[in-house]
């Protein structure tokens, strides 16, 4: 069975369509005396809050050595599947011989990558921090795989009050820098 709709007619004001038109220069005009919310990007730049979470990287401590002991923890938690981490021995000669592991390559797939921040949560050394880059952009899939010397590149330095690799127990020693 067809059910006929009774359509309400329109007055002669609206079959004019002065009314919306009014309406819409009138929200037009409004908004044009606001505030500005907009920016011209990229030559304007948004001011990121503390604590923004931008793209993962790698970071030394003060003493120039990686934090990253290659446990592989942030390769497993990744929900995308965007870091390979492969570990290797660190140098016998190397004075933090003792610590064991560093990687020998490490990869994020920045393609992949949702800045989740779950690496960074679960990393043990806090040696993957998620910082404030936000724009990512190539000219092919290869490039956006960050390896090791990119993503410390992109990290810098992080130091720690914690020495906790550091064989020296004293303060003393440690202010003499002697680790
Ligand atoms: S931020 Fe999330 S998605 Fe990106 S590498 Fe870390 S765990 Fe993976
Ligand atoms: S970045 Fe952290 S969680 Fe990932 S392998 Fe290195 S030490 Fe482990």
């Amino acid at each position: 069975m067809s059910i006929t709709v009774d359509r309400k007619k329109l007055s002669f004001l609206e079959r004019t369509y002065i009314p919306q038109i009014i309406g819409g220069l009138y929200i037009t005009f409004r908004n044009m005396l606001k505030s500005k919310v907009t920016l011209s990007y990229p030559d304007q730049r948004p001011t990121l809050p503390p604590g923004y979470r931008g793209a993962p990287t790698l970071v030394k401590d003060g003493d120039g050595r990686e934090k990253c002991v290659s446990c592989q923890l942030c390769e497993f938690i990744c929900p995308s599947k965007a870091i390979r981490v492969t570990p290797g021995a660190i140098k016998a000669d190397s004075k933090y011989a003792f610590i064991e592991k560093a990687p020998q390559a490490f990869e994020i797939n920045m393609l992949r990558c949702i800045f989740c921040g779950m690496c960074q949560e679960v990393c043990p050394e806090k040696a993957i921090v998620l910082q404030n880059e936000f724009s990512l952009a190539g000219f092919s899939r290869e490039e956006m795989v960050r390896d090791k010397a990119a993503l410390y590149a992109a990290g810098g330095t992080m130091p720690d009050k914690i020495k906790k690799w550091s064989r020296v127990k004293s303060n003393e020693e440690l202010e003499r820098g002697e680790h």
